[in-house]
């Protein structure tokens, strides 16, 4: 049941008197409830709970977190139509999306609750003293990595239950041993209390402590900055805009003892469309990419939103059926009016520019928080010297550039900013010619996709979500897949410490006959 207020720890509290309502943008309405923002204070008493929680949570076994984890999943589960019907009327988005995120959402819980089943996950690494060694003897140290503490999650406004309150960065920071304050999106602040509400009750069957999670309604600018600079918070987690992003990080180097920001952030994913592939499937790629522009109203942080191709008659074809073939689709409902706002603007903006040519425009619509897709086109010269067209344009918009030759396309995949993927749509005859594009493109994105399309990001281990700034704050990292708990864990290591006071994970009989990396080798031994 959805009560409007904040959970602090286990306890529902709205001591404040800021309230906002929620907005379903199919019916053009605000939705019923009032949900009550957070106080300094309440922000506080959240923050010192979580310090007081990790106390404990951070000595749980992994087989008890991976039971809260999954408790989490099944009580997700049990919201069942109440979920589905508030996350339909908070972002417009229809119910087959709101199921098919649900699955991806429990099975991420699933995947970290089996990742931390045993504790191969903290890559257990000893090093045998050698007391014989000259000119000094060599100590004996184990090294494993522990969790870093209380970290902030921001949720993300297109993805409200995978990307937010028990999305990815819950699940791995909990995982982990974090507790975890989210800062719920406005946007569906109902879709987060439920979900909110499925967390403390896991947390009360699996008899977590109080505190290891909780969930805070309010402006990013007041409620988000005071938790991001509270000095129990160790770390966050963030997925949005590039202003909201980097406004978090830099606040958080600016504190006394400045903490790790991973926020994925803004990206125009550029895709790589070869003549010959174009003259072999023109057609064909233009359905495909029509088809992936408009998925989610192109509100996917994946969403192709450049392309690039070698000018020739066969690319003006091309780009002229992949504007009718978009605007064939008719036109979806954005997340919200301002969400609809932004995109008109920014897609006004881009096509503003010198050179630009609208292929396809937005059209009368019938319904206010709807759009079609938006096509524009630019000449590679044009495209190079005018930074203002690589912006995103969060939603189904893209700019197809007509590069002169690959010297100019290879030019400008080396001056874009960094990305989360680059796309490169080729003929088996052409395999041999793509050093240069994929050289420049490995600079430049977290994932390259061959023949494919960048929308979809399947979760699993060798999955990266992330790349150079600004797609994300630290390339080193993946949001997705179960590597992103790297994200939350510190290396920790032992030297010279009597074997009995060993974690299970570094004694020397190997108790739960783990994989380690001992002496130089893989090993699942007793040493
Ligand atoms: P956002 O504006 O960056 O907001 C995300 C969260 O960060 C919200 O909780 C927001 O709080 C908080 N926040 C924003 N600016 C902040 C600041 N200066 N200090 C502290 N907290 C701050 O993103 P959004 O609301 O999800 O969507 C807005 C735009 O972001 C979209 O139109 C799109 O351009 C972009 N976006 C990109 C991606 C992507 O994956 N590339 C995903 C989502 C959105 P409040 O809003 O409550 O103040």
């Amino acid at each position: 049941m959805i009560t409007g207020k904040n959970y602090i720890g286990n306890k529902l509290s709205a001591t404040g008197s800021v309230s906002h309502k929620t907005f379903n943008p199919k019916l053009n309405v605000e939705n019923e409830y009032a949900f009550y923002e957070a106080t300094l204070q309440e922000v506080d008493e959240a923050a010192n709970l979580a310090h007081q929680a990790f106390k404990e949570f951070k000595n749980t076994s992994g087989t008890k977190r991976a039971e809260f984890l999954n408790a989490i999943a099944d009580e997700i589960l049990a919201l069942d139509d109440e979920l589905i019907n508030t996350y339909t009327s908070e972002t417009g988005l229809p119910e087959g999306r709101a199921m098919g995120e649900r699955g991806r959402t429990i099975f991420q819980l699933r995947s970290f609750a089996e990742l931390v089943s045993n504790e191969e996950w903290r890559e257990n690494t000893i090093d045998s003293a050698d007391l014989e060694r000259t000119p000094a003897p060599k100590p004996d140290i184990r090294k494993t990595q522990i969790p870093l503490g209380p970290v902030v999650v921001f949720a993300a406004s297109n993805f409200p239950l995978a990307f937010s309150t028990a999305g990815g960065d819950t699940a791995s920071a909990l995982a982990s041993g974090c507790p975890v304050i989210v800062k719920s999106h406005s946007m569906h602040s109902g879709t987060g209390e439920l979900v909110a509400s499925a967390i403390i009750k896991a947390a009360e069957k699996t008899g977590m402590p109080n505190g290891v999670f909780s969930n805070i309604a309010g402006s990013g600018r007041v409620v988000g900055a005071a938790l991001v600079k509270h000095p129990k918070v160790k770390a966050v987690g963030f997925t949005g805009s590039i202003s909201g992003g980097r406004a978090l990080f830099n606040l958080a180097a600016d504190r006394e003892q400045p903490i790790p920001v991973f926020a994925e952030m803004g990206s125009i994913n550029p895709v790589v469309i070869t003549p010959e592939a174009i003259a072999k499937r023109g057609e064909e790629i233009a359905t495909t990419y029509a088809g992936s522009i408009t998925q989610g109203t192109g509100q996917f942080c994946t969403n192709p939103g450049l392309i690039l191709t070698i000018d020739n008659d066969n690319t003006r074809s091309f780009i002229k059926d992949l504007a009718e073939k978009s605007t064939a689709i008719a036109p979806q409902c954005m997340l919200h009016p301002n969400i609809k706002r932004d995109f008109v603007k920014n897609g006004a903006s881009v096509s503003s520019q010198s050179g630009v040519e609208v292929v396809a425009a937005i059209v009368e619509e019938a319904e206010p928080n709807f759009t079609p897709a938006q096509i524009s086109a630019v000449s590679g010269a044009d495209f190079l010297i005018n930074s203002k067209m690589h912006q995103e344009v969060f939603g189904p918009f893209s700019l197809v550039v007509r590069c002169k030759d690959e010297t100019e396309l290879v030019e400008i995949i080396q001056n874009l900013e960094g990305q989360l993927t680059g796309t490169i749509m080729a003929e088996k005859s052409d395999y041999q010619n793509l050093g240069n594009i994929v050289d420049a493109l490995q600079d430049r994105v977290g994932r390259v996709i061959l023949n494919g399309v960048p929308t979809g990001v399947e979760v699993c281990p060798s999955m990266t979500h992330g790349g150079p700034y600004p797609a994300s704050s630290d390339s080193r990292f993946s949001a997705v897949g179960t590597n992103a708990i790297k994200r939350w864990v510190r290396p920790f290591s032992y030297q010279n410490w009597p074997n009995e006071l060993l974690p299970s994970a570094l004694k020397n009989d190997n108790p739960d006959e783990i994989l380690r990396f001992v002496n130089g080798n893989h090993s699942n031994d007793k040493i």
